[in-house]
């Protein structure tokens, strides 16, 4: 392939191929939040606070109106069988009393379930009621019974949330996806970083003192492909377009096979200039087989020291709707990529748990 293939590959390849339509809704209830903040984070703690974070949620995914007037009669009692009035009623006061909105779904064996989540959301129940309709539905989380070898923990044993107050809104943590698409008039200051390739001009530096460090220690990286334009972009996109129709697919039908292959104007990442394709010097492909180059293992290990992450990690497709990339890496900031690697989790689920 010529240079320029190597340069579009990995937005080629980066595709949503098995993104199952609940992560789809997630994903957009995440970015309504981001958007829609209405929680004061500095409240968070405060049963105020609580009852707000809880109101200003859509738990409709895990609410089954039927089953939750069977459950409890002394609320159909009061409320009668309207679902929307028996909704309303889970959410305002059902939930903090630890009632199951669900057959499927119970706050409570889903907490004991998990200790990786007690650590991070302690005694917050709507945490745990969110986490699991944003990420935990679409990991195939168990909420309906205790894992064997589980035993039931009560929040009273538990402390508060550890979720640190994270403004979302910061120009690092801008998430971008096929659900979050940035306008196509965003168009960071960019400068030229390396090999050709430009990044956000707060980033270059980083990025440069990154591939300095690593030739020290013996290894070569190779910078494939920065910052791209919405132009940019909207060109790959169309050529990808035309090319569909000279197969003979209608306007329509090549509109949606060219999004399989290549990001949509606004949906790509390195519009951003916060994101990357970098690999092994010796080795550029980008493939899986990326991972085995030492210049992955020595961005695997460090990337978090200068702010990035591994943007779209092996198992997590049904999170990040994109395939495993060994290449693709993004700047968020040293805490916050520090966290993520840490705890190998998704940019998706930060901002998620950060959402709350
Ligand atoms: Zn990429």
């Amino acid at each position: 392939m010529d240079v320029t293939d190597l340069r579009c590959f990995d937005i080629e390849r980066g595709v949503i191929l098995k993104r199952k339509k609940l992560i789809q809704m997630a994903v957009a209830i995440v970015g309504t939040a981001i958007f829609a903040a209405t929680v004061p984070m500095s409240a968070a703690g405060t049963l105020a606070a609580i009852e707000a974070q809880a109101a200003a949620f859509d738990y409709h995914a895990v609410f089954d109106a039927t089953f939750y007037a069977a459950a409890y009669p002394d609320v159909a009692a009061a409320v009668g069988s309207d679902a929307e009035a028996l909704y309303q009623h889970y959410v305002t006061s059902g939930m903090l009393e630890g009632r199951q909105p669900s057959a499927s779904f119970n706050v409570q064996i889903y907490m004991s379930n998990y200790a990786d989540l007690q650590a991070v959301y302690g005694n917050n129940i709507p945490a745990y009621v969110q986490h699991y309709i944003l990420v935990g539905m679409g990991e195939g989380r168990i909420a309906d019974h205790l894992i064997p070898g589980k035993s039931l923990v009560s929040f009273e044993s538990l402390g508060a949330s550890t979720v640190k107050n994270v403004d979302l809104s910061a120009w690092n943590l801008v998430l971008v996806n096929h659900e979050n698409p940035i306008s196509t008039s965003y168009a960071p200051e960019v400068t030229l970083c390396a090999n050709g390739e430009y990044m956000h001009k707060d980033v270059t530096p980083i990025v440069q003192q990154m591939i300095a460090d690593a030739k020290a220690q013996g290894v070569n990286l190779f910078l494939a492909s920065g910052y791209r334009s919405a132009s940019r972009q909207t060109y790959l996109y169309n050529r990808k377009v035309n090319y569909y129709k000279g197969l003979g697919y209608s306007q329509e039908e090549s509109e949606k096979l060219a999004a399989t292959v290549v990001n949509p104007p606004g949906q790509s990442e390195h519009q951003t200039g916060l994101c990357m394709d970098i690999t092994d010097a010796s080795y550029v492909s980008l493939t899986e087989n990326q991972e085995n180059t030492a210049g992955y293992k020595w961005l695997y290990q460090h990337c978090a020291e200068y702010g990035f992450i591994l943007r779209y990690p092996k198992d997590k497709e049904n999170v990040t709707g994109v395939i495993y990339e060994p290449w693709h890496f993004r700047y968020v900031g040293v805490e916050a990529a520090t966290e993520i690697m840490s705890r190998g989790i998704t940019f998706e689920e930060y901002v998620a748990e950060n959402s709350l």
